[in-house]
């Protein structure tokens, strides 16, 4: 443990990737496709264009804040913020600088770290521009201007967070609210989350929320993964603490933009704020400003929908679920929305959370697949989990004719049908084979014993080979056990 306490306030860029189009012009919101073929005039700022707020985007920005209980100011309008880089290529950034900011100031988040109840403070959340991204090779660069007007948010917090764990937890639960507003997939692997990490480490005897007793802040720009922020900060804190211990704090820790590097697992100077560049940020003239309505809030408030947080509570409270269960569920919308479908069909809750968090979860990961590509339906695995619950299979076929049933791309039913799988429990059939069993076994019958019953696993092996394990095999066995008993 540290003798000191750290400061950490994120600054987090999520792309909002469900708009049709990017956020001032009409090109497509999709840059996975060829690369520079989803660009306006718009985008590259040719002269005399005039950019068009997307209101889609507008929209769940506004949402957001709304989740963040933030505060939504009554205008709406834009900043050119001015530097020259070759992936942005009018030249400025469109953004939200100037408090009160148009999409939300001043909220207050609650999340889960290790079972523990946090609160963070938000500063702000805005609605920007991306810009193009460059693909760096090895005697050039390429730059695909597909990504530059895709609507971006970020997200600026308070210095709240203590920890890398702390920072994480944070990061997935805004991961899950962005999924659940149905407003980005908010995948890192995808680059659609980048953060800058800021940290600084104090002394915990003094005040921590007078911004007089923190200490020098360190800036870490663009890490692309949660597991980066997870590293960067641990690497900062350690840093931090170890010039504090060589007296060399006020040296080695400035006010400074570094970047994270995979390869050496630290943190690299890259800029100090002495060089700090001047924006010189003025409101976009092309784009009025213009009124957001009371009534359309109201309408905005009221579709938002039940959140991760809300699901988890539900399926402990309501369906008697596991915290952990509740967890793996709710950590993927698709995965949840998969599971509400199965039990709204009427499966009991806790069969189809074993079925999605056990088998389904492993087949997906294994394959690398998300349940949206998941070829068996809600509605296949309800089929499933009855066959099993009328005895029709045991439950070790169930998992056979889970693999057949994606393999063969054919229903439980089907394949229960074309392999013979029914298991026998009509108790008439069983009696017929149980006589069989006695007549060709007279040996056996003479030997076997009903206070000690061990010759009876044999008569049941012998059920099993006619039938070809097709035979429900605890009525074989009690059926067979009185049959012998009563020969006695
Ligand atoms: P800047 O003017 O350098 O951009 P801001 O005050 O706007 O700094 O804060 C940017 C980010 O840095 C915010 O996320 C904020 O929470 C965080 N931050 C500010 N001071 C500290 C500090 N002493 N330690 C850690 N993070 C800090
Ligand atoms: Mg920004």
């Amino acid at each position: 443990m540290s003798k000191y306490l750290a400061k950490i306030g994120l600054e987090m860029h999520c792309e909002i990737s469900e708009t049709n189009t990017k956020v001032f012009s009409s090109a497509r919101n999709d840059y996975s496709s060829t690369p520079n073929c989803n660009i306006r005039a718009i985008d590259m700022a040719f002269p005399g264009i005039l950019p068009v707020v997307n209101k889609e985007a507008v929209k769940m920005a506004l949402k957001t804040s709304m989740v963040l209980n933030c505060s939504q100011p009554e205008f709406m309008y834009f900043e050119r913020k001015n530097y020259y880089y070759p992936d942005l290529p009018k030249g400025y950034q469109l953004t939200q600088e100037t408090k009160p900011i148009p999409v939300g100031i001043y909220g207050e988040v609650k999340y889960e770290c290790n079972g523990e109840e946090k609160t963070l403070r938000v500063n702000n959340l805005h609605l920007e521009e991306d810009a193009a991204s460059s693909n760096h090779l090895y005697d050039t660069t390429s730059i695909d201007y597909n990504r530059a007007g895709v609507p971006l948010l970020e997200l600026v917090t308070e210095p709240d967070l203590h920890s890398a764990d702390e920072a994480v937890a944070f990061l997935e639960h805004m991961r899950m609210i962005y999924q659940y507003l149905d407003i980005s997939e908010a995948d890192t692997k995808k680059g659609q989350v980048r953060c800058d990490v800021n940290v600084s480490i104090m002394d915990p005897e003094l005040d921590e929320n007078d911004p007089n007793n923190w200490g020098t802040k360190v800036e870490i720009k663009n890490v692309n993964s949660f597991g980066g922020v997870r590293d960067a900060i641990n690497f900062e804190i350690k840093r931090q603490t170890k010039a504090k211990e060589n007296g060399t704090y006020d040296t080695d820790v400035i006010q400074e933009t570094r970047r994270w590097d995979e390869e050496t697992m630290s943190t690299i100077h890259m800029r100090s704020k002495v060089d700090a560049v001047d924006y010189k940020y003025f409101v976009e003239p092309n784009i009025p400003k213009y009124k957001i309505s009371k009534e359309w809030i109201e309408e905005i408030r009221k579709e938002i929908p039940m959140l991760a947080y809300d699901r988890k509570k539900k399926y402990m409270n309501e369906y008697g679920l596991s915290e952990y269960d509740s967890d793996i569920l709710v950590k993927e919308k698709a995965n949840s929305d998969y599971f509400e479908k199965v039990v709204a069909l009427g499966t009991d809750p806790k069969s189809a959370a074993n079925w999605v968090n056990g088998m389904i979860l492993s087949y997906l990961n294994y394959n690398e697949i998300s349940i949206k590509d998941f070829y068996m339906s809600p509605e296949m695995l309800k089929e499933l989990i009855d066959l099993i619950d009328s005895k029709t299979i045991s439950s070790k076929q169930g998992k056979d004719v889970f693999y057949k049933v994606i393999e063969d791309k054919k229903t439980p039913k089907k394949v229960v049908e074309d392999e013979g799988m029914m298991q026998i429990t009509d108790e008439n059939a069983i009696m017929n084979i149980i006589d069989e069993v006695i007549e060709e076994n007279p040996k056996q019958v003479d030997q076997y014993d009903p206070q000690n019953p061990k010759l009876l696993d044999y008569f049941v092996g012998q059920i099993m080979k006619k039938t070809k394990g097709k035979a429900n095999p605890s009525s074989a066995r009690s059926m067979m056990k009185e049959k012998l008993d009563s020969l006695k």
